[in-house]
């Protein structure tokens, strides 16, 4: 279990406790003003991204106490963990409310509006991170031809995010002041801010997920498939056997190598029966 598992999810996922969601975490007026100003100042990320250049190169004891320390800040404020399918489907049998907006890290890195995010509520009738994303200003968010934000029953969702997982994206959640969740992203490393800080420049900004994957080679076809859309490098393909494997020190548990898979050859184990990758977060 990730430290936030046993900080905020009282030894069970942390992002399955529906209180993590609440109304009443989002009541809080610093949390919402956090919101506020996290999504309508895009170009902020943009000033985050050259910081994690700097960073980059300094020497390495300055690097590493300071990356400890900003890291540990992050995790107060805005923090992540990757998710798979099946979990976001469970998120999604208690959320009441799904809007699906434009993604910020797209909106720096590629200059256009990219639909990868989905923000969550768990009052009916909308409620309060649904009416946040609202009431910004509409220029920031959505860009001057596509006004609104999309609501989409939970089906409509989960069939969306099955298919950013045949696009081969990552699905992950976030804290806004944590430990209250207010949406899903789908990222990868080239547009993704956070994955480009966690896994390019080692400046972790979300957990790896509960899980790790194993490929069957009984029923691998060595068709190499997974090894392409592994964002994280963790599949290795053995030309004498002629089969792929797992690396499970670099896994993050996504499972988009699971969705490539045409043979059902990849299944996600609990993280902590993986020796390898047990305390690897
Ligand atoms: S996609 Fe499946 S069958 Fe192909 S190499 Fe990977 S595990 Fe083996
Ligand atoms: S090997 Fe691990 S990190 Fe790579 S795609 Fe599969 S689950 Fe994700």
């Amino acid at each position: 279990m990730c430290e936030f598992c046993h900080k905020h999810g009282e030894g069970k996922k942390w992002y399955l406790r529906a209180e993590n969601y609440s109304e009443d975490l989002l009541s809080d007026v610093r949390r919402r003003k956090y919101i506020e100003r996290f999504l309508s100042r895009p170009e902020r990320l943009r000033g985050d991204l050259e910081s994690l250049e700097m960073l980059d190169r300094a020497p390495a004891l300055v690097r590493g106490a300071l990356v400890r320390v900003l890291s540990n800040r992050q995790k107060r404020v805005h923090y992540g963990q990757v998710v798979p399918i099946e979990d976001l489907e469970r998120i999604l049998g208690f959320v009441n409310t799904v809007v699906r907006l434009p993604c910020i890290c797209r909106k720096v890195t590629l200059g256009r509006e990219k639909r990868y995010c989905y923000g969550l509520s768990i009052s009916p009738g909308g409620g309060g991170f649904s009416r946040i994303l609202r009431g910004l200003e509409p220029g920031f968010l959505a860009g001057p031809d596509t006004s609104g934000l999309e609501t989409m029953t939970k089906e409509e969702a989960l069939q969306a995010l099955r298919e950013h997982e045949h696009e081969g994206l990552c699905h992950t959640v976030w804290t806004f002041h944590t430990p209250f969740i207010g949406g899903l992203c789908n990222c990868d490393r080239s547009d993704c801010i956070a994955m480009k800080a966690t896994v390019s420049h080692d400046f972790p900004v979300m957990f790896r997920a509960e899980y790790v994957a194993r490929i069957d080679p009984g029923n691998c076809s060595g068709c190499r498939q997974c090894l392409r859309v592994c964002q994280f490098g963790a599949i290795a393909y053995s030309v004498a056997e002629k089969k792929s494997a797992v690396d499970a020190r670099r896994c993050y548990g996504c499972g988009i190598c699971r969705a490539a898979c045409s043979r059902e050859a990849i299944s996600l184990l609990d993280r902590a029966s993986v020796p390898a990758g047990a305390h690897l977060w």
